[in-house]
């Protein structure tokens, strides 16, 4: 059984410290973005510009999906269920937690969805790389 008080005390401040630092990042990044706006000159910068903004936007998408995670995995651990498996209902392996401590899964079911989502994300970033940046 890994799921001591100490071992929630230990993952509930690792994620709120980590809550923290992107609520903090994402105001930075924001600020940054409305100072870059106002020095746009011509089609070239503004279409280094535009590709720049898109990739901050999947990043701020993929932080707002990390966030979410974290979110939860506070949820589970309020809820006394954090490390434990969503499918299987097994404790997690500690190592594994240790290393992506939002994750829900132990190995055995992970691999599974994980080849789902590899798919899922393949597919995404093929498509978005495809994408011709047009302007009006
Ligand atoms: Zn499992």
């Amino acid at each position: 059984m890994i799921r001591t008080q100490e071992f929630q005390a230990k993952f509930k401040s690792l994620f709120e410290h980590e809550k923290n630092r992107l609520l903090f990042s994402g105001r930075a990044s924001n600020e940054q973005f409305a100072v870059q706006s106002d020095d746009l000159m011509d089609e070239v910068d503004f279409t280094s510009f535009e590709i720049e903004n898109q990739m901050r936007m999947r990043l701020a998408t993929r932080e707002a999906l990390y966030l979410k995670k974290i979110e939860e995995a506070l949820a589970r651990i309020q809820a006394g269920t954090f490390g434990q498996c969503d499918e299987c209902e097994e404790d997690i392996e500690l190592r594994r937690l240790e290393a992506r401590p939002t994750t829900t899964l132990c190995v055995a079911c992970k691999e599974a969805a994980e080849r789902n989502e590899k798919l899922h994300i393949d597919g995404h970033s093929h498509k978005s790389l495809g994408r011709t940046i047009k302007f009006a």
